[in-house]
């Protein structure tokens, strides 16, 4: 089931060096994440210019990086965000999101978010066929629908599979999307968009372009069976980044270019107007733009070598959790040979709690600063109190090379806030 996590070869560049890092230490301890503002407006701009022959908008999803100092860097550059749940509402509300800058993309939907949601006149984008009658019941039908698509069986491009939308929660069959659209037209909504969501950080340059034919599709079935036009396709998240060095990342340009092609072609074959494009990326936007740092602070050696750093799974799931691969490089060790062979783990009693197997890297000393890269999305917010650990800092490094602390570190009054017992007042 784990995929071993070996050195995939060349060092990968990062955003600031070991002097910026110690800085930092010193100012808010160790571990933290560190965001690069710039290449994260880079990418949204870059985003958007790919697709500027598009009536385009990006809601950038909040579960990647639910963090309100990066979510206004995201709506100064004109961003919009995709929430999935009543907190995620509350902090596009505070970040100063409304309205049609807001997409509500959720599942197994609460009552009370559904209620904030039209309180905020968000977009909503509806699972299933039952929250129809749900949502009228909590918050009222909106003018303007979004419905989520799932097309079941496997999802291919060029012949090989890339997903399996028959074993995904989310999302209506055709049938259903086809009655949803004549119930909702009876409810009196006027405008109509499908999204889908059929394969997580693709790589390649076709998984948009191959997604925009399958909803343009759908959407000529829907004119044809019910006479509705479908005025937006909502593409979603899943382009991918290059985690490993040898990763070759997305064009985005091309993308745009092949879904502008592509909607061309098939709305006019199908007579179709051309629709307007949403997108709910996360990882391509923050991905590559947030690393965790943290420390050495203990070796061993018994049958491998180990590196344990202060930072563990629980700050940073996603090699415990799905095997993946994140690089790791030895701060101020840059260009040192690789000569020795670590596990680097984090303290949980859990031995996933790995963030590299063994892992070809310079000789590391207790002190020593670790950089986890390519921890930007779905990092942070992904993080728990498993054995009692909390959750670090985080911390923008903005264009201007200053840096600024933009949530601190929990404490262990935080781990015990929500206890009312009778000696759990920890004070430090
Ligand atoms: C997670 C998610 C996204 C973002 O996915 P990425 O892979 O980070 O681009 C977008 N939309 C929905 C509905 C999601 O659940």
């Amino acid at each position: 089931m784990k995929t071993d996590v070996k050195d995939c070869g060349s060092e990968k560049k990062l955003f600031f060096n070991r002097e910026t890092a110690e800085k930092i230490a010193s100012a808010v301890g160790t571990p933290y994440y560190l965001y690069d503002e710039k290449g994260i407006k880079n990418a949204l701009a870059g985003l958007r210019e790919a697709f500027r022959g598009l009536d385009f908008k990006e809601y950038f999803a909040v579960k990647a990086c639910p963090n309100p100092y990066i979510l206004k860097v995201l709506k100064d550059a004109g961003a919009g965000v995709d929430c999935s749940s009543y907190t995620e509402l509350l902090m596009a509300k505070a970040c100063g999101f409304r309205g049609a800058d807001i997409m509500f993309s959720s599942n197994v939907t609460p009552a009370e978010d559904f209620e904030l949601a039209r309180s905020l006149d968000a977009l909503i984008n509806l699972d299933d066929i039952t929250h129809i009658e749900f949502l009228e019941q909590h918050g009222g039908i909106p003018e303007t629908v979004c419905m989520r698509y799932n097309p079941g069986g496997d999802f291919t491009i060029s012949g090989a599979i890339m997903g399996a939308p028959g074993e995904a929660k989310y999302g209506m069959t055709r049938e259903q999307i086809l009655e949803s659209c004549r119930i909702l037209k009876g409810k009196g909504v006027k405008t109509f968009g499908l999204h889908s969501f059929l394969a997580s950080n693709m790589l390649g340059n076709r998984y948009w372009e191959t997604l925009s034919e399958v909803l343009l599709r759908l959407a000529a079935d829907i004119k044809r069976e019910t006479g509705i036009t479908i005025s937006f396709i909502n593409l979603s998240g899943g382009i991918g980044i290059p985690y490993k060095p040898t990763d070759k990342p997305v064009d985005i340009f091309k993308v745009g270019e092949t879904v502008e092609k592509k909607i061309g072609k098939i709305c006019a074959e199908e007579d179709l107007p051309v629709p307007a494009v949403k997108a709910e990326l996360g990882r391509y936007i923050t991905g590559p733009y947030g690393v965790l740092v943290a420390r050495c602070i203990h070796k061993k050696d018994i049958y491998r070598e180990y590196v344990g750093l202060d930072a563990c799974a629980a700050n940073l799931m996603r090699p415990a959790m799905y095997g993946s691969y994140h690089h790791i490089t030895v701060l101020g060790k840059e260009n040192e040979p690789k000569t020795k062979v670590y596990d680097v783990t984090g303290g949980l009693c859990e031995n996933n709690d790995k963030f590299a197997i063994e892992r070809s890297l310079p000789e590391i000393e207790i002190g020593d600063l670790i950089a986890i890269h390519d921890a930007g999305a779905h990092g942070f917010s992904m993080g728990y109190n498993y054995n009692g650990k909390l959750r670090s800092a985080e911390v923008l490094l903005k264009e201007d090379g200053t840096f600024k602390l933009i949530r601190r570190a929990e404490t262990p009054e935080d781990y015990f806030a929500t206890f009312d017992f009778p000696g759990a007042e920890i004070k430090l």
